[in-house]
């Protein structure tokens, strides 16, 4: 594929970069907050899953405006290094790990967050069961870390897969908030499972302690949430957002180019700092990425062994 027909095809992509966003996820945020105003008080907020940064990006502008509001604090975590942003305080960590849900609190001085976002997701493995089990992983880790740093009354956002356990996911959120919808932006292709909840109204039970254990990775867990009926079974709200003129991302909208104009190419707002496929490029650069040969001969017993 070259390097410009992704801007050909995909819409959002093309407005990302001459918006200035590091990546298209951005106006999934955007577009979330037209519909729920997420912003509105907000001083403290935390994106957690940040890089690129497109959503601390969306952050920083929609919180510190125009003026830069000293009292605004955003803190953004990923495992992955990020290029800076204004305004935007970086944790490099894993959400998983209550030694992150600690550096949060102490950015912001022992305060809790008004909101926070995750857009998590893990590297696709294309096994739809294993990438929807991995995600609601991440999810719920999302939300012990957010039981850790958020006020009552605090909204959280996150990115969930639509798949098979998501009437267990509905219900563990419906533990904590008391509204929890179910949203799907316009930006967000039709064809992806990918929505987001919109968590509002942080109340967790009476004498809850945060912790990070895990729901799903417990076994003796053996409901079947989905068989659960009448007032056991949390069905949430689904709303589309973003105005109905927005773009859909599912069409392809020809180039608007002035008369005689020819195409021309956006870099991306920030290319990656450490890419995981730096090396590998570097390798096939310098001519060493080429494959072994076969062996002719099947490998003995023994040479199998110690290849595993
Ligand atoms: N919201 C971002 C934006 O707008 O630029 C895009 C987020 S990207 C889709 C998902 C990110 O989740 C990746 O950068 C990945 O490193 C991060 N991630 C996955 N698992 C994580 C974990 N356990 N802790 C922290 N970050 C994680």
């Amino acid at each position: 594929m070259g390097r410009s027909s992704k801007d050909k095809r995909d819409i959002y992509y093309r407005l990302a970069k001459e918006e200035g966003w590091r990546a298209r996820s951005a106006f999934k945020l955007l577009q979330l907050d037209h519909e729920f105003n997420l912003f509105t008080g907000v001083h403290r907020a935390v994106d957690l899953c940040a890089a690129p940064g497109s959503w601390s990006q969306v952050l920083s502008r929609k919180l510190r405006g125009k003026e830069e509001q000293q009292e605004v604090k955003i803190v953004a975590v990923d495992l992955q290094a990020m290029a800076p942003l204004p305004g935007v305080t970086q944790i490099q960590g894993d959400i998983t790990k209550v030694s992150t849900a600690q550096e949060i609190i102490r950015h912001f001085e022992g305060h809790p967050a008004d909101l926070v976002v995750c857009d998590g997701a893990p590297d696709v493995t294309g096994l739809h069961d294993v990438d929807e089990y991995i995600q609601a992983q991440l999810l719920l880790a999302a939300l012990n870390i957010t039981t850790h740093v958020l006020k009552p009354e605090g909204t959280f956002v996150a990115k969930i897969f639509r798949g098979k356990d998501v009437t267990l996911l509905y219900s563990q959120l419906k533990i904590f908030f008391s509204s929890v919808t179910c949203s799907k932006p316009r930006s967000s292709r039709n064809s992806s499972i990918e929505a987001f909840v919109v968590c509002q109204n942080y109340s967790p039970p009476a004498g809850y302690v945060p912790n990070m254990s895990n729901p799903l990775l417990d076994h003796s867990y053996d409901v079947d949430f989905n068989q659960l009926e009448g007032p056991n079974r949390v069905i949430v709200p689904f709303l589309a957002c973003g105005d109905l003129s927005a773009f859909d991302a599912d069409r392809t909208y020809p180039l608007q180019l002035a008369e005689g104009k020819e195409y021309q190419y956006t870099p991306p707002t920030q290319p990656p700092i450490h890419p995981p496929y730096q090396q590998a490029c570097q390798l096939r650069r310098d001519n060493q990425l080429s494959k072994e040969e076969a062996p002719s001969v099947c490998p003995s017993q023994d040479q199998d062994q110690d290849q595993t």
